[in-house]
């Protein structure tokens, strides 16, 4: 059998693309060019920075820290909000261009995604050409630039997208490793924390290919043994893990919001709720799924209230109904809330996912109705496809887009998937 082929495809600086993207289309400057943070407003709670153009991290600006203090290293800082209703438009779009070349994805994050080209040889025969044209269409169609890493499994795929960037392709299949791979520090190895590197460090183990010869006794003393056994295959390049096209049953779409001010009144915490609702719901829809648990997240404002709490539900139908999700988001939320606390984050999390159509059985007349509204649903989905999620608001509250978060770690939409104690590229 002829040797498995899989690319990794990895936006560059996604967040910071995307939004200039949208900016050069209204004549404003390319963020990439010039200091430039996503960040919020200075004045707010959850403003810290979560992307950096090159300009900006010469600066010494880093991910994570407060923007005011990215503004005292820079006082000329642009500072551009996040959007994740367009970075979740720009996703869609990258992940569909990388679909055209094989049906076999997993989306990893919001902004990468592996493919399995082993099978696609008769279509393309020249698989580095392709992974070559792939991102060029992505820059020439879309905007915005990826790399591409191509490599004998997810592990060496991924670690090769990381090498130089923009806007290249990068190879690191298994006869390549003594050259490529095992001259780099451990830190770099997936999965490797900077705990578990600098304890190998300072017993001799630095770069891969140490820890790839290393004696796994030895590292098991070190790291453990489950640890040491993972270390040593991936500094060896051996990873036998399948790309995912479909997610594993346990997975599901999730979204929260921290509020600027406690949420005391139910009303507004209904509304808020609708709005969660409508923005997991359609990022379901989008993905193709019904879901058949519902749940609720509630943390209180107080951290001394030790109120931080879920409660869920499984349904007899999956949904992927806006109003469905909402009604029952609201009842957990009732059955959590006792109204004397002050709130500072709501969220659902949809789980137990189907791709089967919702009601079998319609013994009280509810499926047209149901059909209905699934029918309004997508034509929401549609308008907001085109015009943004800006276009259409479903309540009084307004269009919160801007404040959603994306927490979830799960298909669809996640943020960022990173392992811990690896830097985001
Ligand atoms: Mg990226």
């Amino acid at each position: 059998m002829a040797e498995r082929v899989i690319f990794h495809v990895d936006v560059n600086s996604a967040f910071l693309s995307w939004t200039s993207v949208k900016r050069l289309e209204h004549g404003e400057s390319d963020l990439r060019d010039i200091p430039a943070v996503i960040g919020g407003d200075p004045g707010k709670r959850t403003s810290i920075v979560t992307a950096k153009s090159i300009p900006a991290k010469k600066l010494g600006i880093r991910t994570g820290e407060p923007v005011s203090m990215a503004l005292r290293k820079c006082p000329d800082l642009v500072i551009v909000p996040s959007d994740f209703a367009w970075y979740r438009e720009c996703s869609r779009r990258f992940i569909a261009a990388c679909r055209n070349y094989s049906p076999d994805l997993e989306q990893f994050s919001i902004d990468e995604c592996f493919l399995d080209m082993s099978g696609m040889r008769r279509i393309f025969p020249d698989l580095l050409a392709a992974a070559g044209k792939l991102k060029d269409e992505i820059r020439d169609t879309l905007g915005f630039t990826v790399n591409v890493g191509v490599g004998s499994n997810k592990l060496l795929a991924k670690m090769a997208s990381d090498f130089e960037k923009p806007d290249k392709v990068h190879t690191l299949f298994t006869k390549e490793i003594p050259a490529k791979l095992w001259p780099l520090p451990v830190p770099e190895l997936l999965f490797v924390g900077r705990a578990s590197a600098e304890l190998l460090a300072r017993n001799g183990i630095r770069t891969i290919g140490d820890l790839a010869s290393a004696d796994t006794a030895y590292l098991a003393g070190l790291v453990g043994r489950k640890a040491a056994e993972q270390y040593h295959a991936y500094a060896n390049g051996i990873d036998d893990a399948p790309v995912q096209s479909a997610p594993p049953e346990a997975k599901g779409f999730s979204v929260s919001t921290t509020t600027e001010e406690d949420v005391t009144e139910r009303a507004e915490a209904h509304a808020i709720l609708k709005d969660l609702a409508d923005s997991v719901a359609s990022r379901m829809r989008r993905a193709g799924y019904r879901a058949y648990g519902v749940s609720v997240q509630i943390r209180a404002g107080d951290y001394s209230v030790r109120v931080n709490r879920s409660r869920q539900t499984k349904l007899e139908n999956p949904t992927d109904i806006t109003r469905e999700v909402w009604e029952v988001s609201c009842r957990l939320f009732d059955s959590l809330w006792d109204g004397r606390t002050g709130l500072r984050l709501l969220g659902i999390r949809l789980f137990g996912l189907t791709t089967e159509d919702s009601c079998q059985l319609d013994l009280f007349g509810t499926q047209e109705k149901r059909e209905k509204e699934e029918r309004a649903d997508r034509a929401l989905d549609a308008i907001r496809g085109k015009f943004g999620r800006g276009a259409i608001s479903l309540g009084p509250r307004g269009n919160l887009a801007g404040r959603l978060r994306d927490d979830s770690r799960e298909p669809g939409g996640s943020e960022k998937q990173d392992p811990p104690g690896r830097g985001k590229g």
